[in-house]
């Protein structure tokens, strides 16, 4: 029985090793940055919207779909949904669990927007966001912003900007944190091991953190680990 993971994450990645030999395909958004090995075939790009991904399910001759994307990636998660129900194929959706924080007070704003709202005029804010996610909090020229890109990127007056990738300590966060003079803590809830330290050095160092809140999943089961995905599948007898 086929089965299309559309991935992007660590658990859409350990899907598909654990699903070695078996007829699978892993669908991801743009060429791998690390390169192509992976342990099933690769197919890389989008689909057309939701249309598009219907047509390549029939075509494909896929039986199953497990949406294994990032928490944040709500569109293709959308059109797993729609694409899904028009094809009659069955989705489960594999989201990993998000934070739940060891700090007395945080805020839990809905969307950047609204974190980018609630910002108190001179704050010096880390926007531990990625270079893409940035653009809501670019009109708060009264603030003094922090942003880490692994890649060097202009970014916009008034963003410094630190150029740095993963993994991340919690020493190194703190010292981070410390050396810009942070106050106040921007992240999305993504959940998993490696953006943690961040948070945990927030909290250390009584910093105001706002944690956006994930979009909401249109549809279909959910389970949150590999483990439960693959059980998934052996109910439906395609593993
Ligand atoms: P998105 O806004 O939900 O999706 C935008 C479009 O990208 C989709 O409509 C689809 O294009 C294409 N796409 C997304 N995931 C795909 C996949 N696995 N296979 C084929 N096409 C895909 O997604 P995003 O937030 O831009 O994220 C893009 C990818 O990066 C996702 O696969 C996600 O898992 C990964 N990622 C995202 C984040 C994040 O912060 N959002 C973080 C880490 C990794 P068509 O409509 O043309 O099919």
């Amino acid at each position: 029985m086929k089965v299309l993971i559309l991935g992007g994450t660590a658990e859409g990645g350990e899907l598909a090793r654990r699903l070695q030999g078996q007829d699978v395909v892993l669908s991801l958004a743009a060429e791998p940055v690390g390169g192509r090995d992976y342990a099933v075939p690769l197919r890389i790009g989008g689909f057309g919207g939701a249309a598009g991904l219907a047509a390549a399910l029939r075509a494909g001759g896929f039986a199953r779909v497990i949406d294994a994307t990032h928490p944040f990636a709500a569109q293709m998660k959308a059109n797993a949904d729609a694409a899904c129900e028009a094809a009659g194929v069955p989705l489960l959706h594999l989201l990993r669990p998000g934070w739940t924080l060891p700090i007395a007070v945080f805020e839990e704003p809905a969307d950047l927007a609204s974190a980018a709202a609630a910002l108190k005029p001179g704050s010096r804010v880390f926007l531990a966001l990625g270079g893409r996610h940035l653009d809501a909090f670019r009109r708060r020229d009264d603030l003094h912003m922090v942003a880490r890109m692994m890649v060097p990127d202009a970014g916009w007056p008034g963003l410094e900007v630190i150029v740095a990738a993963p993994p991340f300590s919690l020493e190194a966060e703190m010292e981070m944190l410390r050396s810009h003079r942070i106050d106040t803590l921007v992240a999305r809830n993504s959940g998993g091991i490696s953006g943690m330290a961040k948070l945990l050095a927030a909290g250390r160092l009584g910093l105001r953190v706002l944690l956006v809140q994930r979009p909401p999943v249109p549809g279909g089961r959910i389970v949150e680990t590999v483990e439960a995905a693959m059980n998934w599948l052996d109910e439906r007898g395609a593993a």
